[in-house]
């Protein structure tokens, strides 16, 4: 509150919760972001701040693209059916007026009425052709706002599974395939397997080169992890310098393969920035293997392949190991 007020930050629900977050050492992420983005100690401009809260708190950001588009959903909606409401009043009251017309025609009438007549008929019926044609653009209009809001609510979605720094599945993602793909294992009797992966010695790769080539680093291993997986194979960014992917269908020793191939490639590559002209040498992984066992939950495979990670780490790291 003391930091607020000395940045004169206005005291909204979003600026608390940042800086509680910030002050509690939760998330060492938001930490960074704001570290780096305010440099000398200063407090980034709030358009920034608005941001961080975006990226590290989309839960609620989730939810409010959610609550507004819903509401704007409902809006259409109730346009649509004002609009079919109306349709059906004009057509009665047409159907009415021509029922009329009939029955005036069971009388014997004059040429003059006559003639009147149909011309009233005629005016009545272009009428409602004019009126139709209306409510035709109308409809025509909501429809078009209702498939704009589908199309927000398709990119709400894929934002809220996306990982904002690597931009490959987040940790919700994750949870999300492995509970689908634990249940699909269920059901028709497969195998399924998880891999663990940590960058080893991230803390000192930060450390040496900075946060900034550490983050180019993170985004690197998301997009070599995309490079080494098939279609229904699920590469996510656990958290932090932590990745996961799930590999439906796939056996332990078909996993192994997978998880050396992916520790070998990122090892294999050397971490450049070719503008600054900088060589910053290679990274390595460390893998955890398991392979699920029928009737267990997500969080007992998670644990055994953590634990297969925690063994590759402490027998030298740099290395892929099975849980046992
Ligand atoms: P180990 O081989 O045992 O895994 O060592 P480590 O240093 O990788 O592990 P440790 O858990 O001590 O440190 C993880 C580091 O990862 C701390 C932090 O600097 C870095 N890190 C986590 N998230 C991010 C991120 O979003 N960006 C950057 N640049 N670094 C991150
Ligand atoms: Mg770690
Ligand atoms: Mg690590």
């Amino acid at each position: 509150m003391e930091r607020m007020l000395a940045d004169r930050l206005p005291p909204t629900p979003q600026n608390f919760t940042l800086w509680y977050v910030y002050y509690s050492g939760q998330l060492p992420d938001l930490i960074r972001a704001i570290d780096l983005a305010g440099r000398d100690g200063k407090t980034p401009p709030q358009s920034l701040l608005d941001e961080f809260y975006k990226r590290f708190f989309t839960f609620d950001a989730e939810v409010q693209a959610i609550r507004e588009t819903s509401e704007k959903a409902r809006h259409a909606l109730s346009r649509v059916l004002e609009q079919i409401g109306s349709v059906e009043t004009e057509t009665d009251r047409y159907g009415h007026t021509l029922t009329g017309f009939r029955g005036e025609l069971d009388q014997p009438l004059t040429v003059g009425e006559l003639r009147a007549m149909v011309a009233a008929i005629a005016a009545e019926t272009a009428a409602i052709v004019e009126r139709q044609a209306r409510l035709q653009a109308h409809l025509q209009e909501s429809s078009q706002q209702l498939a704009e809001i589908r199309v927000s609510l398709d990119t709400a979605r894929r934002e809220a599974l996306t990982d904002g720094l690597t931009g490959i599945a987040n940790r919700k993602a994750f949870d999300q395939a492995l509970e689908d793909a634990i249940a699909e294992a269920g059901r028709e009797s497969l195998p399924l397997s998880l891999l663990m992966i940590d960058i080893d010695h991230f803390k000192s790769f930060n450390d040496t080169h900075g946060h900034l080539i550490g983050d180019h680093v993170l985004k690197l291993v998301g997009r070599m992890l995309m490079e080494c997986i098939k279609g229904r194979d699920t590469a996510a960014r656990f958290g932090g310098e932590e990745f996961a992917i799930v590999l439906p269908r796939t056996p332990l020793a078909s996993a192994m393969t997978v998880a050396e191939q992916v520790r070998s490639c990122v090892g294999a590559r050397q971490i450049v920035n070719k503008a600054r002209n900088a060589n910053y040498g290679t990274i390595s992984l460390s893998v955890g293997v398991a392979e699920y066992r029928p009737g267990e939950d997500a969080g007992s495979l998670i644990r055994r392949a953590d634990q297969a990670l925690y063994v590759a780490k402490r027998s030298g790291r740099n290395r892929v190991c099975a849980d046992a």
